[in-house]
């Protein structure tokens, strides 16, 4: 797994949200950037690598601090995505679309973008290689390259993506899929999991359980869903207070929580989940998708009693 951020040696720095007004706010309208860079330099005080929001926002700051001319972003993708709204994505909320910019209206003006991908780091020389055979040096590196995503960890995936009845929030070629599925959801067990691995939003599976139980709700199908949460975490929110919130809202809709409990196989043709029991290495439980098999809803509720 990659950081989503580092500050390779610079000086302490945070992640502003607010990325777009920041790479913007100086920004004349005719200074925005049109593209990448053609004739890049070699060297550049903060060399930034990648354009996602940890990026964007980093340059942004250190723009203020070095100078625009002195900072350059290596991003290969022509178009940003910000991320959170995926969530509201899968809920049928908002349009896929509403999460894509093109990359070159997000890179703070006056910073460059160098359009290649980074293929090798030589923290010893100070310097950078990139899949277009460019060496860039720099004197500090930030490295903001998100997470890897490692769906194939899971038998049965990615593979299984091509089933109507899978979605995943966490890639844009997948969270169309989550609103498709929650449309065509009739009846039976309705499934969300948090993997057992570090991951881009630590809330995003909470909030999207929580937006599909109020669609569920709005359009009647509430009463023939038995929505699982099946965590591999201990707990539903680190802090007490939230937890014990969260643990309301859970009790009044009526969902199923189960933790220690990590997905490892995905059996889409038999529309059946497997989960490991973390603290019983080798104990699994399947889970059906399909209202057919109800046992396996017994069986979790089971697990909430214990
Ligand atoms: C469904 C969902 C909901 C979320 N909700 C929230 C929320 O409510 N609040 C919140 O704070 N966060 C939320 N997040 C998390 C947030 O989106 C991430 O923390 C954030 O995007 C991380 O920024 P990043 O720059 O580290 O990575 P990314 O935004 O993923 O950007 C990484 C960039 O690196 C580029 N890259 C990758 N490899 C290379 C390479 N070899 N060379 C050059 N460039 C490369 C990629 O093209 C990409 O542009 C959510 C995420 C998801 C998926």
């Amino acid at each position: 797994m990659t950081p989503l951020a580092a500050v390779v040696p610079g000086p302490r720095v945070r992640l502003f949200a607010c990325f777009l007004r920041l790479g913007c706010q100086q920004a004349k309208p005719l200074q925005l950037h049109t593209g990448a860079s053609l004739a890049a330099k070699n060297h550049y005080e903060v060399l930034v690598l990648g354009g996602g929001s940890g990026g964007i926002t980093m340059a942004a700051r250190m723009k203020r601090k070095v100078g625009a001319e002195n900072v350059a972003i290596i991003e290969p993708s022509e178009r940003h995505f910000y991320q959170p709204i995926w969530t509201l994505v899968g809920a049928g909320a908002k349009p896929l679309a509403s999460s894509g910019h093109p990359t070159a209206s997000v890179i703070p003006s006056g910073v460059e973008w160098i359009k290649a991908r980074v293929v090798d780091l030589n923290p010893d020389k100070n310097c950078i290689h990139t899949d277009n055979d460019k060496e860039i040096s720099y004197k500090y590196l930030i490295i903001a390259l998100g997470i890897q995503l490692d769906y194939e960890k899971i038998k049965g995936l990615p593979e299984g993506f091509a089933h109507p009845k899978i979605g995943s929030n966490y890639s844009v070629k997948t969270v169309e899929k989550t609103w498709k599925a929650l449309q065509d959801f009739k009846e039976g067990n309705a499934i969300f999991t948090f993997p057992n691995t570090p991951v881009k939003c630590a809330g995003a599976p909470q909030k999207i359980m929580y937006l599909s139980e109020a669609y569920f709700r709005k359009t009647g199908k509430q009463s023939k869903a038995n929505i699982i949460f099946n965590t591999s975490l201990g707990a539903i929110f680190g802090v007490k207070k939230y937890a014990e919130a969260l643990q309301e809202i859970i009790r009044e809709r009526n969902l199923t929580v189960n933790y220690k409990q990590n997905l490892i196989e995905v059996r889409a043709d038999k529309q059946e989940a497997v989960f490991e029991n973390l603290d019983k290495p080798g104990e699994t439980q399947v889970i059906s998708v399909s209202v057919e098999v109800k046992l396996s809803a017994e069986q979790c509720h089971r697990c909430r009693r214990r």
